[in-house]
């Protein structure tokens, strides 16, 4: 049944967008759109096939050869610049959807919007600053080099920050010159959708943008494996991270791995408590803990542990859980799979000591995915809450004795995306900041509000490459080197 939310939707939800066409999917099938407020399916998307990825990476080949693929930097900077207005005019519509889509409290789905906005500005303001070097050589050679776009390019993205993620993505890979083929998550198509239509409506030509929605093992199977693709942008789990990889090394293609965390926050005595609360517990419940940089783990020094527990189950007492239009603290998670997974976790729990909770409210309808989040104190380093990704409100407080055990309990996972340390010591400060193993260190803050201009990426478990920020316009593009003997 499609409701009137999907019917009065500015945009087609149970099409792929291929070639600058709203095209219904071979062999026409759908797939449920879920309000995870209310458990309620609300509508239908499409179920894109390995037919539709060959369409779309088709339109892709061609636009690269028509007139995306000979369009100035300048034009092109312009016109993704154009689409961030386009965003930004229809931000509170999107955060509507978003919310409606994937359960994020308005107000988180808005800033979501507004980040898209602000990478379409940010890589269009990039588009014509990349630039070659010359490089000093032989007598009678000049030397120079030119940054071109890889061609083809694939996004897989997952359902939590599906905008941002586009802005990061496929932003930055537009403002090089490729030619893009999105695959959003099946849970999370909407916005995706509503920004092709948006980037239609800003003059983006046919076929630089296609979006196919679909199943990870269907639609982003065949993207992965498809020989036309010339680098493959992944978000997402690690075991799918690893499928990705594998397919890309068949090709002999790039690809930019963003996975999971287990993201430390290092509290030292000398603290400034009061700045750093907010931190320690909105980074843990900020999408209901359903973010790769949540911060899962607080490191405490000892002195300090009691009051800083307190504090901390203070403010989880206050939070409130409910419907995503409500705008509340917490939102429900994705899916009903989701919950099961944070409950387990929280069962694994269950001999640890639970300093607070916070609060469902009462007319969160029963068929929404809403768990309580739940603080955990005394964590052993080595317990499986405080080794794995949970990606739910769910986090561990975790006593330290000193500098080098700090360390070694933050550095102590596989994984290796985010850390912050939280120090009034200019010298521990920089040695955290060296010593940490992370794509990002945060001192006294954590995020730094999550700048487009900052670049993000993962070492270890958390996967490799970096997108946000300039860095991301040196990954979608390869460095030519040319040689010009004049004697
Ligand atoms: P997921 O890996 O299940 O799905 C991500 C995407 O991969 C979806 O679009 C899905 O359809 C697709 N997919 C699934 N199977 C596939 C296959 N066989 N081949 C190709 N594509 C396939 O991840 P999720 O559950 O949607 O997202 C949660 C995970 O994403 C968490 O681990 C989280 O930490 C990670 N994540 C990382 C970042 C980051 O920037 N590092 C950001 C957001 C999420």
């Amino acid at each position: 049944m499609t409701s009137d939310f999907i019917r009065e939707l500015w945009f087609p939800t149970d099409r792929c967008f291929i070639a600058g066409h709203w095209v219904a999917p071979v062999g026409g099938g759908t797939l449920p759109v879920e309000n995870p407020s209310t458990g309620e399916v609300i509508g239908d998307i499409a179920r894109g096939t390995a037919a539709d990825i060959d369409a779309a990476v088709a339109a892709a080949t061609e636009a690269r050869r028509g007139a995306w693929g000979r369009m100035s930097a300048a034009e092109r900077g312009r016109i993704l610049a154009r689409i961030g207005q386009f965003v930004r005019g229809r931000a509170d519509e999107l955060a509507g959807i978003e919310a409606t889509d994937v359960g994020k409290p308005l107000t988180q789905a808005r800033a979501d919007a507004l980040a898209l906005a602000r990478y379409m500005e940010f890589y269009g303001g990039a588009a014509d600053k990349v630039m070659g070097e010359t490089i000093p050589y032989l007598d009678g050679y000049t030397v120079f080099t030119l940054r071109e776009p890889h061609g083809v390019t694939g996004h897989i993205i997952p359902w939590n920050y599906p905008m941002q993620i586009i802005g990061r993505s496929v932003g930055a890979a537009l403002a090089m010159g490729n030619a893009c083929v999105l695959k959003p998550a099946e849970e999370a198509c909407l916005t995706a959708l509503a920004f092709a239509k948006l980037a239609e409506e800003a003059g983006l030509p046919p076929g630089a943008l296609n979006v196919v929605p679909g199943l990870g093992d269907e639609v982003g199977a065949a993207l992965t494996a498809h020989p036309g693709v010339q680098h493959l942008s992944f978000t997402g789990s690690l075991n799918v991270g690893r499928l990705v990889q594998t397919a890309a090394a068949q090709n002999v293609v790039p690809v930019t791995l963003e996975l999971g965390g287990k993201s430390p926050q290092v509290v030292f005595a000398d603290a400034d408590l009061d700045a750093a609360l907010p931190f320690l517990v909105n980074a843990g419940i900020q999408n209901a803990g359903q973010t790769c940089s949540a911060s899962s783990r607080i490191l405490v020094e000892r002195p300090i542990y009691d009051e800083v527990v307190a504090r901390m189950a203070e403010r989880y007492r206050a939070l409130s859980v409910g419907p995503a239009l409500d705008d509340l603290n917490v939102g429900p998670l994705i899916s009903d799979r989701q919950k099961q997974i944070v409950e387990g976790y929280i069962a694994l729990g269950a001999d640890l000591e639970t300093a607070a909770e916070g609060r469902i409210v009462g007319n969160a309808p029963a068929g929404g995915h809403y768990v309580a989040p739940r603080l955990l104190a005394g964590v052993p380093p080595a317990h499986r809450l405080a080794q794995e990704e949970i990606f739910g409100p769910v986090q561990a407080v975790i006593p330290f004795e000193d500098e080098a055990e700090a360390v070694e309990i933050a550095n102590g996972t596989p994984y290796g995306l985010v850390a912050s340390v939280w120090s009034r010591d200019g010298g521990r400060q920089l040695r955290l900041a060296r010593s940490l193993r992370a794509g990002q260190v945060f001192v006294n803050n954590y995020g730094a509000g999550g700048g487009v201009e900052l670049p993000f990426g993962g070492t270890g478990l958390s996967g490799h490459g970096r997108e946000k920020g300039f860095e991301a316009l040196y990954g979608f593009s390869v460095l030519k080197t040319v040689a010009v003997r004049h004697g």
